[in-house]
């Protein structure tokens, strides 16, 4: 007999959180780390929303309450998802959960039997590919191309539908790519849905970074093309929008009650309820009249950003990058610095035990990290499967400019430092 049940093995994780140990590790050695691996914004939450938590508090809104969210919370989200994606659903449709993240388990458990298929965004949130396995599912990656703009093509989708697929993920703005869907791919996606799926699967629209997308662009949610809101799970949450991810508060609108109640279910199951003096503090991020202008100003100050660093990353040589529609991220190419440093010979030369645990890129994060003291992510952070030959980064632009540029010159400075690189890895630093 084995400690851990099988299905234990099977789980993946999320190495945005994994990262700090290391990062940790290197700053007790005295240097301090630019830290370009959050996916949090570097806002405070609005004071309003602060101010109503801590008068919840105050009036001793701290007790159970109902495991689908307060209902003052749902008619709010039901009101905005209607508004902002001319929908009719009401507030029995919509369950909260403690941040956008439980709904992406909740759904693969409560919708997926084994075998399965899930078709996810790859690069993509981790969480997506992190559960297929431990509910014995089959994983579908659809793997998002630079030279598509990483953009989901029609087609390519298309292709992976099969008798088995049950869920589809999509993610738009997304994580890690900034890419953003145009009103002809939504249409297109969902043309292909309608299509070759069945009605009861279901498409996962995970819409987490809906408030912050540049160039005067608006959001698009698939569940406003025809024939679509029947079929689609939308996931949002204040975490991104509010910059409040340690309230931890999302939620999702389902399409159907019935649907909405299993979900509940599982919330009785795992927590009973969303702390309310949360839920009051998210229902005044949605009803407080200050909130959109305070939320364009975060994404001028990120689109700011974006514009100032992305022309010194692409300098690097070695480097391209594409320009994200929104998020707060950057995800650049760097397979010409992994060849030129020799990361991909390096990766080659591995035990296969090793090896199948990292990337080339994953070889330059840790390098970058331990040598040159700046953390970003790897591209096998989000997904997995098929990372090995795609050698990208992310970059989060959730920080100062100030500290945007010295992150940007260090990381210059380790792609042209071949020689420390095999230092590196002929220590086995990069195993660390
Ligand atoms: N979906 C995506 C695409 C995300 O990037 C994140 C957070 N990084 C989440 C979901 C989870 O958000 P939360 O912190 O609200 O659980």
């Amino acid at each position: 007999m084995t400690l851990y049940a099988e299905r234990n093995q099977c789980i993946g994780t999320e190495n945005a959180f994994k990262i700090g140990p290391h990062i940790v590790a290197v700053e007790s050695r005295g240097t301090p780390v630019v830290k370009l691996n959050l996916g949090e914004p570097d806002f405070s939450a609005p004071p309003w929303v602060k101010d109503e938590v801590c008068r919840q508090v105050a009036i001793d809104n701290s007790h159970y309450c109902d495991p689908k969210g307060i209902l003052p919370l749902r008619q709010a989200i039901a009101r905005q998802v209607n508004t902002t994606r001319g929908l009719a659903v009401t507030p029995e449709h919509v369950c909260v959960f403690p941040g956008g993240k439980p709904s992406i388990g909740f759904t693969q458990q409560i919708y997926c039997n084994p075998g399965d298929e899930i078709i996810y965004p790859s690069p993509g949130f981790p969480i997506y590919e992190s559960f297929i396995r431990y509910i014995d599912a089959v994983p579908v990656p659809l793997h998002l191309e630079e030279h598509r703009a990483f953009s989901c093509a029609p087609e390519q989708l298309a292709a992976l539908i099969t008798p088995r697929t049950k869920l589809i993920i999509l993610n738009f703005p997304s994580n890690p790519t900034g890419g953003v869907a145009t009103y002809a791919q939504l249409y297109a996606l969902a043309d292909i849905i309608r299509a070759q799926c069945a009605p009861d699967v279901r498409v996962y629209s995970d819409e987490i970074y809906e408030n912050i997308i540049f160039d005067g662009q608006k959001h698009l949610s698939i569940a406003s093309m025809p024939g679509m809101a029947e079929r689609t799970i939308i996931s949002s949450g204040f975490s991104k929008s509010f910059a409040w991810t340690g309230g931890r508060v999302g939620y999702a609108v389902l399409p159907s009650v019935q649907e909405a109640d299993a979900f509940k279910n599982m919330n009785i199951n795992y927590f009973s309820c969303v702390p309310p003096y949360n839920q009051e503090g998210a229902r005044e991020a949605l009803e407080n009249a200050q909130s959109r202008p305070w939320m364009a100003e975060m994404t001028k100050t990120f689109e700011q950003r974006r514009d100032a660093i992305l022309a010194r990353l692409n300098a690097i040589e070695g480097i391209s990058c594409q320009r994200p529609g929104g998020a707060f991220y950057l995800f650049p190419n760097i397979g010409g610095v992994c060849e030129r440093i020799g990361a991909l010979e390096a990766y080659r030369g591995l035990p296969a035990a090793v090896r199948a645990a990292t990337a080339p890129a994953t070889l330059f994060q840790m390098f970058a990290l331990y040598r040159h003291h700046v953390a970003v992510m790897d591209r096998r952070s989000f997904g997995a499967i098929g990372a090995e030959d795609r050698h990208f980064l992310r970059i989060s632009i959730a920080a100062d400019l100030e500290t945007l540029e010295e992150g940007i010159v260090r990381l210059a400075s380790a792609s042209r430092d071949a020689e420390g690189f095999q230092q590196f890895v002929a220590r086995g630093e990069h195993l660390a």
